[in-house]
């Protein structure tokens, strides 16, 4: 390890010199009170910007233990913490000037959700904190400006540190707050299975967001009231009494009238899998962990699916109990959507008539005279829906403004109604009793199989200089390849598909082999990011670069969207 004085001085030696010899200053040194270390030297000032790290000792940081207690309590933290160091890197990035990105400081932005992050980690034993950011090395054109480095390391990001990583400058009572309402989330999520619940929805809460671009609460908006008959009341460690509607196990169906709030209660259902920042509005909106958002998702790639509980007799005679495809239509799509739903363990499943298949969904009489069900290859969600939950024990919740079909169905109807959920269940299953339902009784359908057995793609599987990039939320690129991830509605985070990629190296070089199932390659990619972290993702390449946690579900998700994924 070198000291702070070692580096002033390398700076001072490299000054004017062309930019690669920055790379130079790669190493640990330590400073007052906390460790630098330059991970990567970005080649050239347009180049992406370096990557460092700051670790402060657990002594010196100071956070009391009892605010990380509990792993989502530490998550909250640490989510705090990069907010934190991103609002003074944010006053202090560009204050150096020069060509490309010189000057720049950046960390993780982070959104609405909390997820952990590989920009900043407290470790639990020891309490010490490392934080990873960016610095755009300053230069002038392609030559050093040492000068304004040193002024980056030596006075704009001590203050940063000194202000956003120690526990006495920053504000006690917001950190107890953060780390009670990580615990009252908590107390929430393992309350659900006890009660019998799917999602909970606290009274109060604001469910829409400002705009289709920004995901923070709209302003004046209806807030959130549950009908009486489905309100229950959470005793929360931190809270007290909170009441809302609880959701129960089962199918439950959202109906109302066009714009009246419908697909925005979904919404809210569909990120009810993370926890939100105190002032979201959706703060104790917490839905089953294992949720998964179901939608049509035309051209996807289909890998060996069992799609035959919903798909059977094509016309081109493929075998849906082991369903290949390039280019899926609507849905098979959403068939596979919801088959590789259940292979990921969910226990609910989210679906919207808004983007959905119809003819996945629902086949109205008449269609069943004309079209006699031996022609038609398509057994509908609605034929099923029973079974998923009496038999799964996979639990639906639909939101279906246009069509009655769901009603024999439903367990619970709720409607909005400018924007208020009644509970219309009683009423609305007498209004049915005068419209049968269509269709005999088919018997239900064997469960799906889940024995796909992938095998390690060679373009994967050799290269260690392979090209990995997140495209926004929108996706990953491995080797120019895209994996559209798009549809994969519940990703929240770019830094999550950045993590995606991730996986799915690892699981192409280290856990594919054609005898582990999907399944078992999951489970064991979900365990190392248990126990290791992300970073756990990214060993052997120099610096971590910035990733967020997704669940095990898109992890699922983004290896079934590969196009290159083969079976044994
Ligand atoms: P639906 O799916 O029933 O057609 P949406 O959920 O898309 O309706 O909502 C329609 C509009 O109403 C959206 O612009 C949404 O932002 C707004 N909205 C939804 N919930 C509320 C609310 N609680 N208060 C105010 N506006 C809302
Ligand atoms: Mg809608």
């Amino acid at each position: 390890m070198h000291t702070s004085t070692d580096l002033r001085n390398l700076l001072a030696r490299i000054d004017r010199r062309s930019y690669p010899a920055y790379k130079d200053t790669r190493g640990e040194y330590q400073f007052p009170g906390y460790v630098l270390s330059i991970d990567h030297v970005q080649g050239d000032p347009f180049a992406a910007p370096s990557q460092l790290s700051v670790r402060v000792g657990g002594g010196q940081a100071g956070f009391p233990p009892q605010l990380y207690r509990l792993p989502c309590q530490r998550v909250a933290l640490q989510d705090e913490l990069t907010r934190q160091f991103g609002r003074r890197a944010g006053q202090a990035s560009f204050q150096v000037k020069g060509s490309g990105r010189s000057g720049l400081i950046s960390i993780s932005r982070c959104g609405q959700q909390v997820l952990e992050r590989t920009a900043c980690t407290l470790d639990p034993e020891t309490g010490n904190v490392l934080v990873r950011f960016e610095v755009g090395f300053p230069a002038n054109g392609r030559t050093i400006q040492a000068k304004g480095l040193e002024r980056i390391l030596f006075e704009l990001l001590p203050r940063c540190v000194e202000d956003a990583l120690l526990y006495r400058n920053l504000d006690p009572a917001r950190l107890q707050a953060i780390a009670d309402l990580a615990e009252d989330q908590h107390a929430i999520r393992q309350l659900l299975p006890q009660l019998g619940l799917c999602a909970f929805v606290a009274d109060g809460s604001i469910l829409p967001r400002a705009s289709g671009v920004s995901d923070l609460p709209m302003q004046g908006a209806v807030a959130f009231r549950s009908p009486q008959e489905l309100a229950v009341t959470l005793e929360l460690p931190h809270r007290g009494a909170v009441t809302g509607m609880g959701l129960k196990q089962g199918i439950t169906l959202i109906v109302g009238g066009g714009y009246h709030g419908k697909s925005t209660l979904l919404k809210a259902l569909e990120l009810g899998v993370y926890n939100h920042i105190a002032g979201d509005g959706r703060e104790y909106v917490v839905t089953d962990d294992t949720a998964v958002k179901i939608r049509a998702e035309d051209g996807r790639s289909i890998r060996g699916d069992d799609i035959s509980m919903f798909i059977n007799h094509l016309p081109n005679g493929k075998d849906t109990r082991r369903f290949t495809t390039e280019d899926a239509s609507g849905s098979t799509s959403q068939a596979a959507n919801v088959v590789e739903a259940m292979e990921a363990g969910a226990a609910l499943l989210l679906m919207d008539e808004d983007t959905s298949a119809t003819n996945f969904m629902i086949r109205d009489e008449l269609m069943q005279r004309v079209i006699h069900r031996d022609m038609e290859p398509i057994t509908p969600l609605l034929e099923r829906i029973g079974e998923l939950y009496h038999r799964q024990g996979v639990s639906t919740i639909i939101v279906a403004g246009s069509s009655g079909a769901y009603f024999h169905a439903a367990d619970c109807i709720l409607q909005m109604d400018r924007y208020v959920p009644k509970d219309i269940t009683a009423f609305a299953k007498q209004e049915a009793q005068a419209f049968p339902p269509v269709g005999g009784d088919l018997g239900p359908a064997p469960a799906p199989s889940f024995h796909r057995c992938p095998l390690p793609s060679p373009a994967l599987k050799s290269g260690d200089r392979i090209k990995l990039k997140a495209m926004g939320r929108d996706g990953v690129s491995v080797n120019r390849e895209n994996i559209d991830l798009r549809y994969v509605e519940q990703l929240s985070d770019e830094e999550q598909c950045a993590a995606l990629g991730y996986c799915l190296l690892y699981a192409h070089q280290r856990l594919m082999d054609g005898r582990r199932t999907l399944r078992q390659v999951v489970d064991e990619l979900d365990r190392l990011l248990e126990a290791k972290g992300l970073e756990g993702l990214c060993g052997g390449r120099a610096g971590v670069p910035f990733l967020a946690r997704p669940r095990k579900q898109e992890i699922f998700a983004c290896l079934n969207r590969y196009r290159g994924l083969k079976l044994s």
